[in-house]
């Protein structure tokens, strides 16, 4: 009989027990540490009565270095599903009163957040009081910074948002924001990004079968319609022969109806139904594509139109020759989808050094340096983010669990905000409040908002997605097999690539196999044949309920098995894993397989985000479009609308 291998084999194998650097954390306090190298980024207990006591106020209070379970960290999201779940019946009763009077009150200090804070203060002055509260332990919402220090040096990912990309061009508001940071995005792509630098080591992309799905464990390189590829990849003939077909022959799947006729059609079924019903291909294909989808929209194939993957390159358009131009539903340019005009660029960090420099703009003592360049090393010192002397607070470890209307939206106190932090309630009062936060909080924060509006919040549901970051001891492997990028179809993350490299200011990015690197994994956690936003709530479930330790089992086996033919071990070469999970990631963007097409003004994020006397609504969500440009263009109508209520 083979040798079956044990559970305590296969742990050891893969090397759980190993020293890995790993911490998971409440409101920044440790609560396991497992043989963590580096100094502690945050500090042990704190006194929460004495002054400067939170968490951010200690010394050495660093939470870009901590790795573990991060985006949604443990101690971000308890208050907010409390109040969900009617925890906190009445928080403004127990609420301390910090006396605190702010002209604006923000709640979330994402991008769309920090962009508020900061058209406010250039309206309505210097001089302005603000305050931003972040339930998470950093600020900057889905655009966050991992750091790792790894054979000495500092290396950088992104958490969530990468980079500064749109289907549109960024509006002059947006693009006007990125310049008076400092921000150019065309000359920093130009001399900081190397986007030939793997292909320039004959490194490319390939695609991982695994055993489960594909009957084999195989890693295949190269082009997907190559012969070479076909004959190794392990398909049935007749998913070949259809693969070729799909992906090589211009064949007109729709003959005799006009592009705008063949649009609306695509618009209707998914790209699975597409293969499966007009290119007719072998349900055998449906696997190889099925999460081709997964990062850009957070489901497969099932629940994607064929119209919305047409611009992205995906087989089967070659022969239906529509005509470039608005996809009828999206309103998306199909050129627009892939090339929409709007800049192109990512720093080390992704647009956390968007926040960094906004935060810098903000609270300039705390972020050191002057330029776009040298915000990516920076260190921030989160001591000064929140002194009592700064016209503009920033307070994390801060859930808000309520904003009430108290008042007209020119009286100094209309807005009284009770918030959770170091489990207490605290009370602050504004003259206006931005609620850039999640809009399926809102009507949570505000149950004074009409009954339309509040369902209309709700209807939007974000999609779930975990960025996962591993550190290697080298990327030996990738370069002996060839690839920089790998697509695994069937695999729990469905992609795996080498950190992008892009050396800017003194940040210089690896360049060599025998050091140390990180590679990003993505996994979107989806349930085929359910309404996208069904899969986006089952799938937030599974994030909050999957532990680190199986992640990180998933991670090491998958690494394993894709990397272990050429010398790769998991228990030897993995050196730090950060899970960034975000139950709430992209802001829902409208699926016309699924949603009805509203008439202008009636759409829910229109609806939605609606002011409310002294309170107004920011958010990506409120623009339902998952990108940088979009939340800062809300921040900038939410603040608009206050400004013109009273000034
Ligand atoms: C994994 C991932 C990758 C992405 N990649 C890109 C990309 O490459 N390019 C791009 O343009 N966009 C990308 N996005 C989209 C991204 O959401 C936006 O670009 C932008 O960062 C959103 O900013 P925001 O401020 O609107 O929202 P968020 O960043 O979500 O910020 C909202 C903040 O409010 C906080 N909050 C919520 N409720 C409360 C409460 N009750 N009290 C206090 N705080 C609260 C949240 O925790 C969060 O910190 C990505 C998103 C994800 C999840």
């Amino acid at each position: 009989m083979a040798d079956v291998e044990s559970r305590s084999e296969r742990l050891r194998r893969l090397g759980m027990g190993a020293p890995i650097t790993r911490r998971d954390f409440i409101d920044g306090i440790a609560v396991t540490a497992v043989a963590a190298a580096a100094p502690s980024p945050v500090l042990a207990a704190v006194d929460p009565d004495g002054p400067g006591s939170a968490p951010q106020d200690h010394p050495g209070y660093y939470p870009p270095a901590l790795t573990g379970m991060r985006g949604s960290h443990p101690g971000s999201f308890e208050a907010a599903h409390a109040l969900r779940d009617g925890a906190f019946p009445k928080p403004a009763a127990a609420a301390i009163e910090t006396g605190e009077y702010y002209d604006l009150i923000v709640v979330g200090g994402g991008i769309s957040g920090l962009a508020a804070a900061y058209f406010y203060r250039a309206k309505a002055g210097a001089a302005a009081r603000i305050l931003i509260l972040d339930n998470h332990d950093d600020f900057g919402g889905h655009a966050k910074r991992n750091e790792f220090a790894l054979g000495g040096k500092i290396q950088l990912i992104n958490g969530g948002t990468l980079g500064i990309d749109s289907p549109r061009p960024y509006s002059p508001v947006a693009a006007g924001l990125l310049t008076a940071l400092g921000i150019d995005p065309a000359a920093l792509a130009a001399h900081d990004a190397d986007p030939g630098f793997y292909p320039s080591l004959g490194l490319g992309f390939g695609i991982f079968f695994d055993k489960e799905t594909f009957g084999v464990d195989r890693l295949v390189k190269g082009k997907i319609a190559s012969s070479e590829f076909l004959k190794q990849a392990p398909l049935s003939g007749a998913a070949r022969r259809d693969i070729q077909r799909l992906e090589t022959e211009p064949i007109d799947y729709l003959p005799g109806l006009s592009s705008p006729e063949k649009k609306a059609r695509l618009s209707r079924i998914s790209y699975r139904d597409f293969l499966l019903n007009l290119v007719k291909a072998d349900p055998s294909v449906i696997p190889l594509y099925q999460a081709r989808t997964h990062g850009e929209w957070g489901v497969g194939i099932d629940a994607v139109s064929a119209l919305d993957v047409w611009p992205f390159g995906f087989p089967g358009f070659q022969g239906l020759k529509l005509d470039p131009g608005s996809a009828p539903h999206m309103g998306y340019t199909a050129a627009g989808y892939a090339d929409g005009g709007s800049y192109k660029f990512h720093f080390p960090d992704g647009n956390a050094s968007i926040a960094r420099l906004l935060v810098r703009s903000l609270v300039p003592p705390a972020v050191p340096g002057s330029t776009a360049e040298d915000v990516v090393t920076a260190r921030i010192d989160y001591g000064r983010l929140d002194r009592p002397d700064n016209p503009l607070r920033i307070r994390l470890g801060s859930t808000t669990l309520s904003v009430s209307a108290s008042g007209p939206g020119d009286s100094p106190a209309a807005v009284e905000v009770v918030y959770s932090r170091m489990d207490r309630a605290w009370t602050a009062r504004a003259k206006h409040s931005v609620l850039a936060c999640w809009n399926t909080m809102i009507p949570y924060l505000c149950p004074q908002l009409p009954e339309r509006q509040k369902a209309a919040l709700h209807y939007l549901v974000k999609v779930p997605l975990v960025y996962t970051n591993v550190a290697l001891r080298n990327w030996r492997a990738f370069a002996a097999l060839g690839v920089a990028a790998i697509h695994c179809p069937g695999s729990y993350h469905s992609s795996v690539r080498l950190n992008p490299v892009t050396d800017i200011g003194s940040y210089r990015s690896p360049r060599s196999p025998d050091v140390p690197i990180l590679v990003r994994m993505v996994r979107a956690p989806c349930s085929p044949g359910m309404s996208e936003r069904d899969q986006h709530r089952m799938g937030r479930g599974e994030l909050l309920t999957t532990s680190f330790e199986t992640f990180e089992e998933l991670i090491r086996d998958q690494l394993g098995r894709m990397l272990g033919t050429e010398g790769f071990e998991p228990a030897r070469d993995i050196t730090a894993i950060t899970i960034n999970r975000w139950p709430h990631g992209y802001a829902y963007e409208y699926n016309p397989l699924f949603d009805p097409n509203w008439p202008e003004g009636e759409a829910p994020h229109e609806i939605g985000r609606t002011r409310f006397g002294p309170i107004a609504i920011a958010n990506s969500d409120a623009a339902a479009a998952a990108y940088t440009d979009a939340a800062i263009d809300q921040a900038h109508r939410a603040v608009a609308e206050l400004l013109a209520s009273t000034l």
